[in-house]
């Protein structure tokens, strides 16, 4: 005799489900921000791929995470938030379920090793963003123990679905949810580990450091601002970059769980506002009006003494 303890809820009838349920949320004044991919690619950007390449070479999540794609690529995840060292999300399954994610900050000694490794390495904040780095940082950043990315032994997840299991397929599409948010605005990376990324401009050792690292707290650029910006350049690479897919990189085994950098940096980029010296200097309008004489950028040091690959 067959028993089927929880009554039968079509696709569709779920997506109604939590639409009036988002629909009455946002009467009350929430801001729902939905997880949106299009086709099959979760993340595109270097950022993004790199976030879900990094979480999928762990033991720990390999068999789990995978539960979490069709979730999220199917619009499951009704709602993302990115706090300090938090996300918070709605994920649409029989019922609606709420996630919060508790991310440890960086160490405070790991970040200074990052900033030490990176200066005078990044150009313009809107580089770091748009993840325009040479190789070495890129190997810096995203090193699985030392990077910016977390451990999932730094990684508190709580779901409030029935599903006992570690990591539900809830909070699996939350984590890629993650990744493809970070598309969009890359700058909440740093924001979950507690970290300002403008320091990682303002380690040069020039003149600049003061005054950039003032800049980068003062006028951050909001997540919006981000969005316009990115989208148009992010958009654009994706197709040329057919071998981002961090969902199949898994696949592949470690090999391909390297994060692929972005294809080559689009010849234009979009109007952005000045955000720090570093960027302003790249732009035709001079920035401050007593900003110090910057010495000319010579060319990043060779990669001899970044000992920090692989
Ligand atoms: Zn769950």
């Amino acid at each position: 005799m067959f028993f089927s303890w929880r009554p039968y809820v079509s696709v569709a009838q779920k997506r109604a489900n939590a639409e009036r349920h988002l629909a009455r949320m946002k009467k009350k004044g929430m801001v729902v921000q939905p997880i949106t991919i299009e086709g099959r690619t979760i993340a595109r950007s270097f950022w993004g791929a790199s976030w879900c390449a990094h979480l999928e070479q762990f033991s720990d999540y390999d068999n789990r995470l995978p539960r979490g794609r069709t979730y999220v690529r199917n619009g499951s995840v009704c709602h993302l938030e990115i706090k300090k060292c938090e996300v918070h999300a709605i994920v649409s399954g029989s019922e609606l379920y709420h996630i919060k994610i508790t991310i440890e900050p960086l160490g405070s000694g790991k970040w200074a090793a990052l900033k030490r490794q990176c200066a005078g390495q990044i150009g313009s904040l809107l580089d770091l963003l748009q993840g325009k780095l040479s190789d070495g940082v890129m190997a810096v950043v995203t090193d699985k123990d030392d990077g910016l990315f977390p451990h999932p032994k730094q990684i508190k997840m709580k779901c409030d679905c029935p599903d006992s299991a570690r990591m539900c397929k809830h909070l699996a599409a939350v984590l890629y949810g993650v990744g493809s948010r970070l598309d969009h605005a890359p700058e909440l990376l740093f924001l979950l580990r507690g970290v300002d990324h403008g320091e990682l401009i303002a380690t040069k050792a020039d003149a600049l450091t003061a005054v950039a690292a003032k800049a980068g707290k003062g006028r951050r650029l909001k997540g919006a601002d981000l969005s316009d910006v990115f989208g148009v350049d992010i958009a654009q690479e994706a197709p040329e970059q057919p071998a981002a897919p961090p969902a199949r990189a898994a696949k592949r085994g470690k090999a391909a769980a390297r994060p692929v950098p972005p294809a080559r940096p689009p010849r234009k980029v979009a109007p952005v506002p000045p955000v720090a010296p570093a960027v302003a200097q790249r732009t035709s309008k001079p920035p401050a009006p007593k900003a110090p004489r910057v010495p000319r950028r010579s060319s990043p040091p060779s990669q001899a003494t970044t000992s920090h690959r692989g």
